[in-house]
C-alpha cells in the first residue's frame, strides 16, 4: 500500500483556463466519474475543482500514524447489484473480497439469551440486521425457534419486513417481537444517529436494515461486494489520471464560480461547457433561501496495541453508549499487521455549518425536500449546469447509486 501525492494533482498554469471544455466541481463518485468520462469518452479537456486536499470524496483512505488503512470519513463497504458500475469500476481497481457482518453490542436484559459472541460483562451480541439467528440469541434457543417460526408462519421464507412494517402485525406475539426488535436495535440507534425516532425520519432509512426471514448474516446482499485491493484513493488516483483531465485540490469551486442570468462564469469569464457540480446545492446559491438540514459526524479514532479489538468490522451499541457504532478497519481491508489495530467511534449531531464540519446525511423529510426543490429550480434556469451526488441531490444514496447516476448522466452528456 502507498501513499505519495500522485502526479496528476500538479496545479495547472491559470492562464489554460479557457482551454477547458468541462468543469466539474467534487472529486469523489459523482465527480471523479463524470470526469473520466468525459475526457476518454468525450475527449473533453476537463477541469475538476476539489475544495479538500485529497481526491475520493467521502471514500477517501489513507494510512494512519500507526501504519494502518483507515477511512478518514466513515466506514465504507463497497456493493451493488448494478452490473455496469461494477464493470466500470473494476477498470481501476483489483477487489478484495469481503462480505460485510455487523453485530448488535447490548446490555444483557434476558437470562435466557443465548449471546452470538463469547460475553464476559453482562452483555450480549446478535446480528445485525436481525435475522433468524439473532433471534435465538435474543430470545434463548428454543424460544427464538419457537419465534423464527411464528415469523416463517406470517412472512414468506427469505424475504424481509422492515421494522416499521413488522410493527403493523396484529398478531400479538408477532407485535412482541416487533417491539423486542425496535427496543433493542432501531430505537436508541436512530435518536443518537438523527435524534429522532424511526417513525419521525423518512422510513427508507430504517428500511436499509430490515428484519430478516432468514440465517443470512451479512450486511449487505448484493450480488457484488468488496473493497479495491489497494484502497479506495488508488482507485480515484487511476480513474482521474488521463491526459485531458486536471485536478486542482484544496480548492473552494465557489470563490471561483458565479451565477447569474443564466450564465456561468468561471475566474471571471463565461464558461460555455457542462458544469457538474457535487458541493451542497445550498451554498451554490449562498444559502439564500435558509440553509438545508444535515447531519454531520465526530469521529473519534484509536490506536490499539493488539491483533484486534472485536470480532467484526462493525459493532453497533444499539442501546447505550453516545457513539452508534464502531468500526476495526483491519477487517475491511484484510491489511495484516500484528500488535497493533485502530478502531474508530461515530458520534452524529446536527449540523451547524461550521469551519471543518462536514454534511454527511440530508435530513430527509417533506419540508427539507421542499427547500432543497427550491433550490433546484434555480439550478434549472442555468441550462448547462447539472447537479449530481449526495450532496448536490439531497439524497441518501450509496456509493453504487452514486456511480450509476454518474454513468447515466455522461450517458446524456457523450
Ligand atoms: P462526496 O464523496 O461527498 O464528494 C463530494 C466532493 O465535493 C467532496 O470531496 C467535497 O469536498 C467536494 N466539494 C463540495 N463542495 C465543493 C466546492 N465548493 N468546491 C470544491 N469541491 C467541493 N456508501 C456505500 O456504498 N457503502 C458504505 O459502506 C458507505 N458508508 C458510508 C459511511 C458514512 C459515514 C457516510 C457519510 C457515507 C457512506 N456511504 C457509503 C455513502 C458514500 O459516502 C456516498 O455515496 C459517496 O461518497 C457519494 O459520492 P459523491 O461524489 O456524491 O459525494
Ligand atoms: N439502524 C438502527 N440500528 C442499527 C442499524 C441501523 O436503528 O443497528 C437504523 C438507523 O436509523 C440508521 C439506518 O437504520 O440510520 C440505516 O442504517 P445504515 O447502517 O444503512 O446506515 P449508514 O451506514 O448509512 O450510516
Amino acid at each position: 500500500m502507498r501513499r505519495r501525492p500522485h502526479p496528476i494533482f500538479e496545479r495547472n498554469d491559470v492562464s489554460a483556463l479557457t482551454n477547458y471544455n468541462a468543469l466539474i466541481v467534487g472529486a469523489g463518485y459523482a465527480g471523479a466519474i463524470t470526469a473520466r468520462r468525459l475526457a476518454e469518452d468525450g475527449n473533453q479537456r476537463v477541469l475538476v475543482l476539489e475544495r479538500r486536499n485529497h481526491v475520493a470524496g467521502n471514500a477517501y483512505d489513507c494510512l494512519d500514524g500507526a501504519g494502518i488503512l483507515i477511512h478518514q470519513y466513515g466506514p465504507h463497504i463497497f456493493h451493488t447489484n448494478d452490473r455496469r458500475v461494477f464493470d466500470y469500476l473494476s477498470r481501476f481497481t483489483k477487489w478484495r473480497r469481503y462480505q460485510h457482518r455487523v453485530i448488535a453490542n447490548l446490555p444483557r436484559d434476558n437470562p435466557q439469551a443465548v449471546p452470538a459472541h463469547k460475553s464476559t460483562d453482562g452483555r450480549m451480541f446478535f446480528p445485525v440486521p436481525f435475522n433468524l439467528d439473532s433471534m435465538k440469541s435474543a430470545f434463548g434457543e428454543k424460544e427464538g425457534e419457537r419465534l423464527g417460526q411464528k415469523l416463517l408462519d406470517a412472512y414468506p421464507a427469505q424475504s424481509q419486513v422492515t421494522i416499521l412494517e413488522l410493527r403493523q402485525n396484529p398478531d400479538p406475539e408477532i407485535a412482541a417481537i416487533a417491539d423486542y426488535v425496535y427496543g433493542h436495535v432501531f430505537v436508541h440507534y436512530t435518536m443518537k444517529q438523527w435524534g429522532q425516532t424511526p417513525e419521525e425520519i423518512d422510513p427508507a432509512t430504517t428500511a436499509r436494515v430490515p428484519v430478516r426471514l432468514s440465517r443470512d448474516g451479512r450486511y449487505f446482499q448484493d450480488a457484488y461486494q468488496g473493497m479495491p485491493l489497494e484502497g479506495y484513493t488508488p482507485m480515484f488516483e487511476q480513474m482521474l489520471d488521463h491526459p485531458n483531465i486536471t485536478v486542482e485540490l484544496g480548492t473552494d469551486a465557489l470563490a471561483r464560480l458565479e451565477l447569474s442570468d443564466r450564465t456561468i462564469k468561471l475566474d471571471g469569464r463565461p464558461f460555455d461547457g457542462p458544469v457538474v457540480y457535487t458541493g451542497q446545492a445550498d451554498e451554490l446559491f449562498g444559502c439564500r433561501f435558509g440553509s438545508l438540514p444535515y447531519r454531520t459526524l465526530e469521529f473519534g479514532f484509536e490506536t490499539l496495541k493488539t491483533d484486534f479489538f472485536q470480532a467484526m468490522g462493525t459493532v453497533n451499541y444499539t442501546v447505550d453508549q453516545d457513539y452508534t457504532r464502531i468500526t476495526e478497519f483491519k477487517h475491511l481491508t484484510g491489511q495484516v499487521k500484528p500488535g497493533v489495530t485502530t478502531i474508530m467511534k461515530e458520534y452524529s449531531r446536527a449540523y451547524a455549518g461550521g469551519a471543518g464540519e462536514i454534511p454527511y446525511y440530508a435530513v430527509i423529510n417533506p419540508e427539507n425536500n421542499a427547500l432543497y426543490a427550491r433550490y433546484r429550480a434555480l439550478a434549472e434556469q442555468f441550462p448547462s449546469l447539472h447537479l449530481l451526488g449526495r450532496l448536490a441531490e439531497y439524497k441518501y444514496y450509496n456509493m453504487d447509486a452514486i456511480a450509476a447516476r454518474a454513468l447515466a448522466l455522461t450517458d446524456e452528456l457523450l
